[in-house]
Order: structure tokens, then sequence, then C-alpha cells
């Protein structure tokens, strides 16, 4: 696919207080609407059998549409000749009635027909357009760095994965086929009636130019007001999200005359602007049926009077008003086919964007795989600043060494860079200077594959699914026996809470299933990654939620694998780490202090005066 230099304008703008998307953002213009309309062009002639046929239907469907006011016309005369002509038996006349009659009815059949496999052709083009497109941006997603995640806000991502695709969906149907039909009715209708009568063709025609112009000023009015519709419908909607959110401040506060004032404010916003368009949509409609009654009034005028004269026959005079009734419903809306076209150019922009983003953690063409890692990490003198946030790094210099079998702690102050660490080592970011090797292959060099599955991170907030606590544990292997989940649920203490569940392995978790503590979440977490038996396990502060016995039982139990295996455990409760063979204390994105439990506490310094502090504080807690 090529680039979209363009890009949008937001119906789900970056809502007062959220993220910036502006990773995702930029500017619109009409020469990128153009590019973005003929780059989903090309998209939709891939299907190309079912593009000729839609075409061809339509062209077909309309040239029968053009016959049907000749034929009423010829009718209307032949009825007419018929009644007045005395020499004709009243068969002979039932059978020329019969004849026009028939003729009529089978050139409505055959437009239906054809317009049927016309719409038919148009929505599957359009369905399968979503289809692609869908699978294409949700494919994207897995592959976008986190530096990307981390400033995309969640709802417009998900916002352009649905309505987005949508609005790109409609343009088959309800743009470019549709503009097909309204220029074979106008075209060679323009041609079929002025060929027939100058003045009456032109008068016929004379609504087309005003209806045209007004419903599309008056469609793409209605489209900025939707749009705005749209922005206040998404406040209200996140307002009311964080209200049920956080319900429970919300009522401990005492807050919900302020939340309700939030929201009417909001409605009241919404509201206005709803009535506007109500305003808008019924002027335009009215506007719009007395320009077609006038034209049709001077037609039937300069019409009634030639016939009168003998000038025209009243055949003739019915094909141009039947002409003009066939030509109103499409003239009317080319507002919608100009709504299509624009929504489809804004739409399929936000949504190139997205697929157009090249992730910043991508595999070298030539990356290896890693076979049978050993676990031995090592970060090299590492520097690390995140994306976005200039030069003010979060990690400096930092160096060591994990072997097999062997325990690294990590403790710090929050926001001293520990986390950073933990994210490093799979490679969710890619390091500013420096380098971490794993059995001294450095990591950028290896498969993203490979290296994930080599290095398990469990995080301090563990992620449900909505599915069974089964599922959940083996998420990271589907094909896991009975015995190896079990096993990994005895490890993490979690077996004997879900033996007590009446359903077991069985029981729905995640946000529609059972509501698990914090602390249960957590050993769920820490099962999923021990199922793995990874040769690197990081633990990110995810025994926070724990009480410190469990934790023993899961460190020892953790222990039985451990001998082939790295552990990285960072946590802020120094028990936890006291038997790590090495503990880096972290300040400020350094290195500050370094050694085994013991060589920290003799050295008096930061890690001392930690432990000191969490004695004295177990001390306090253990009081009665
Ligand atoms: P710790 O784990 O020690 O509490 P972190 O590694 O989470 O600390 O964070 C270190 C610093 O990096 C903090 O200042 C934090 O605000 C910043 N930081 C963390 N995550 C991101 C991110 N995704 N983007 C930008 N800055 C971040």
């Amino acid at each position: 696919m090529s680039t979209a230099s363009s890009a949008l304008d937001s119906p789900t703008a970056p809502l007062p207080g959220s993220r910036p998307a502006e990773v995702i953002a930029a500017e619109r213009t009409l020469g990128g609407d153009l590019r973005v309309l003929a780059r989903i062009c090309r998209l939709i002639l891939r299907y190309r059998g079912r593009v000729a046929l839609a075409v061809v239907a339509t062209v077909v469907a309309g040239l029968f549409q053009l016959a049907i006011p000749p034929l009423l016309g010829r009718a209307v005369n032949t009825a007419l000749g018929l009644a007045g002509d005395a020499s004709v038996s009243g068969a002979a006349a039932r059978e020329g009635l019969f004849v026009a009659a028939a003729l009529l009815l089978a050139a409505s059949t055959l437009r239906g027909a054809f317009t049927l496999v016309q719409n038919y052709g148009g929505e599957s083009i359009g369905h399968l357009l979503a289809y692609d497109l869908r699978l294409a941006f949700y494919r994207k997603l897995q592959q976008l760095s986190f530096s990307f995640h981390d400033r995309a806000h969640t709802g417009d991502l998900i916002t352009r994965g649905i309505l987005d695709i949508d609005g790109v969906r409609w343009l088959t149907s309800a743009g470019l086929l549709r503009v097909l039909l309204l220029a074979i009715l106008i075209g060679a209708g323009a041609i079929q009636m002025i060929s027939t009568d100058i003045t009456l063709g032109l008068l016929s025609l004379s609504f087309v130019p005003f209806a045209i112009w007004k419903s599309t000023t008056t469609r793409l009015r209605l489209r900025a007001l939707w749009l705005t519709v749209q922005e206040k419908m998404a406040i209200l909607g996140r307002i009311m999200d964080e209200n049920l959110s956080g319900i429970r401040v919300v009522r401990a506060f005492g807050a919900e005359p302020h939340e309700l004032t939030k929201y009417d404010r909001a409605a009241d916003e919404a509201m206005a602007i709803t009535h506007e368009r109500v305003r808008t949509r019924a002027g335009y409609s009215s506007v719009m049926t007395l320009s077609y009654f006038v034209a049709l009034g001077l037609v039937l005028w300069v019409g009634g009077t030639r016939v009168l004269a003998g000038a025209m026959s009243v055949g003739t005079l019915t094909e141009f008003l039947t002409f003009m009734t066939i030509l109103q419903l499409p003239v009317r809306q080319m507002g919608m086919v100009v709504n299509a076209f624009a929504r489809a150019a804004t739409c399929g922009a936000r949504l190139f964007v997205v697929l157009d983003h090249q992730p910043t953690i991508a595999e070298r063409p030539d990356a290896k795989t890693l076979e049978n890692p050993r676990g031995v990490v090592r970060f090299d003198d590492v520097s690390f600043a995140y994306p976005g946030g200039g030069d003010s790094r979060t990690l400096h210099r930092v160096s060591f060494l994990v072997e097999p079998g062997r325990t690294l702690g990590l403790v710090g102050p929050p926001g001293s860079g520990k986390s950073t660490i933990a994210h490093l080592l799979p490679r969710y970011y890619d390091v500013t200077a420096g380098r971490i090797t794993i059995d001294g292959e450095d990591i950028r060099d290896l498969t993203l594959d490979s290296l994930r599955r080599a290095v398990r991170v469990v995080q301090q907030d563990s992620f449900l699914f909505t599915s069974s606590l089964e599922n959940n544990i083996a998420y990271g292997d589907p094909w896991a026996d009975e015995d190896a989940i079990h096993r990994a649920a005895a490890t993490s203490q979690i077996e004997g809470f879900v033996e007590r569940l009446p359903e077991r392995y069985q029981t729905l978790v995640g946000e529609r299933g059972v509501s698990l503590s914090g602390g249960q979440k957590q050993r769920v977490a820490i099962a999923r990654a021990a199922l793995l038996e990874p040769p690197v396990l990081i633990l990110d502060d995810s025994t926070a939620a724990i009480d410190a016995g469990t934790e023993w039982r899961i460190r020892e139990a953790l222990r039985a694998g451990a001998a082939n295996r790295a552990t990285i455990i960072i946590s802020h409760r120094l028990s936890t780490l006291r038997h790590a063979d090495e503990i880096l204390f972290i300040e400020g994105g350094q290195i500050v202090e370094r050694g085994t439990h013991e060589q920290l506490i003799a050295l008096n310094g930061r890690y001392a005066a930690l432990h000191a502090l969490q004695g004295r504080h177990d001390l306090t807690e253990a009081q009665p």
C-alpha cells in the first residue's frame, strides 16, 4: 500500500484531558483527500469481477429507466388515438393498450432486476473491502510498538477500527455507483429530452443544478454538524464511563451534584446541535420540493399550451413529466453521494495513517532465531529515553549480568526506572545507547518471537481476559495439558482457591466473570508465566498485592525450576529480594548501590536506610 500523506479531521478529537493522539493525526488537504479516494478505488478494484458486474448492471438499469418515459408517452398517445378513432374495434383497442402496458411493465421489471444486481454488487464489494480492512487494521495494531500505543488513544483506535471502516465501506454503493447512475440519467436523459424539444427539455432539467447545489451544501453542513454531535457524544460517553468506573469515589465524596452538572452541560450542547441538524434538514427538504414543483409547473404550463395549440402530443408532455419524476429522487440523493465521498475521504485518511505507521521495533531482515536459550542476560552500559520524551534519559549507563540459576533484585523509589529495565529486555522499546544481550546475542539481532518466548514478564497490573481460568493460565501455550496447568497454579499458590470454586478451572473470570482480588489476579498472572518455564523470568512488582507468607511459598515453588533460569525480581518489599544473588538499588535511572543483601547492609547506604525503615514498619504492623 502506498503512503497516505493526508490525514484526518477527527470525529473523535482528543477529549479534554485525554492523551493527545498526535502520533496518528495529520492535516487534511483537498489533494490529500483525492489521493485517499484514489487509494480506496484501487482497493475496490481488487474485486474486479464484482466491480464489472455492478457497473454493467448500473448502466443497464439506467438505460431501462430512461426507456420508461418514452414508453409511457407512447402508451398515452396510443390510448388517446384508440379512444378517438371510431373505426377501431374494442378488441383491437384492448390489444394496443395491452402491448403498450406490457412493454412498460417489461422495462420496469428489467430496470428493477438490474438495480438489484447493482445494489448486491455495490454492497458486497463494500463488505469485502471492510473485511479486508478490518483484518489489516487489527493485524497492524498487533505489530505496532509500545511507543505508538503509549500515545494513541484507545477509544480513538476503536473508532477507526469500527466507524471509519464503515465510512469507507459505503463509498462503492452510496458513492461511485450512484454517481454513475446519475451521470447516465442526467446525461443520456438530457440528450433524449432536448432532442425531442429544446425548451421543454431545458425546463425539465431546470431544477437539477439548484437541487444538486442545495443538496450538496446541506449534506456537507449536516455532516459537519454530525461530526460535532459525535464529539459531544464521545464526551458524554467519557463522563459516564469515568463516573461508572469511579462510582465509589463519587459516592464517597458526595460528588453526585457535580457529576450531574458536568453531564447536563455536555448533554445540553449535544442537544443544541441536534436541533440545528433537524432545522437544517427540514428547511432543505421544503426548498428542494418547492424547486421541483416550480419546474414541474413550468413544464405543464409551456407543454400544456403547446398541446392546446396542437403543436405537441399529450404523450410527449407525459414523457417530459415522467422524466422529471424519475430524475427527482437521484438528484435529491446527490447530497448523499457527496457525503459518501467526503466521509470515505475522512475515514480512509484516518485508517491509512494507522495502516501506514511503521513499527519502530522491527525485526532485521536477517534476524536470528534464539535456539535453546540458556538465559544469560547482560545489560552493557544501557541508557534509555522514552520516545517523545526529548533528551531526558530514564536510564543512565546501566550494566549487570544475570546467569542461569541466579536471581537479580531491583529496588528503588517509584519512577526510578525499574519497570523500564523490565520493558527493554523483551524489546518493548529499544535502548538509546549501549546494548542488551541474551546468550551473547544482541537482542536487536534476534527474531521478536524467539526473544519474547525466552523472556517472560509478569507485570504488576495483571490483566485477565474474559474467559475461563484455565484459558487465562494457558494463554501463552493453548496446547498445555491439564497437569501442566495445575502445576503452574500450584506454583503460584492459586490452586487451593481454584479448587474451592464450583466450576474450578472452568470458572469464567475477567471483566464479565467472577471478580478476583488484586492478589488472586497476580497469582493467575504468575501461573501464566510459570507454565511456560521461560529461561528468563521477570517479576515486575508482581507480588505487591500478595501477603508475605504466600509470596514466600511462591518463591520457594519457583525455586524448583530456577536452576535453568535467570530471574529478575523488582520489588519494593526488601524481604522479597533478600535472597537474590545481586541486588541493584536504582535511583534516577542509575545504579547507586549494588551487592548482596549483607553487603548492602554493611555498606550502610540507601538500601540499609530503606531496610531499617521497613524493619521498623514491620514491627509497628506486628504490634497488636
Ligand atoms: P519504576 O518502575 O521504578 O517505578 P518506571 O520505569 O515505571 O519506574 O518509570 C521511570 C520513568 O519513566 C518515570 O519518570 C516515568 O514517568 C517514565 N515513564 C514510564 N513509562 C513511560 C512511558 N511509556 N512513556 C514515557 N515515560 C514513561
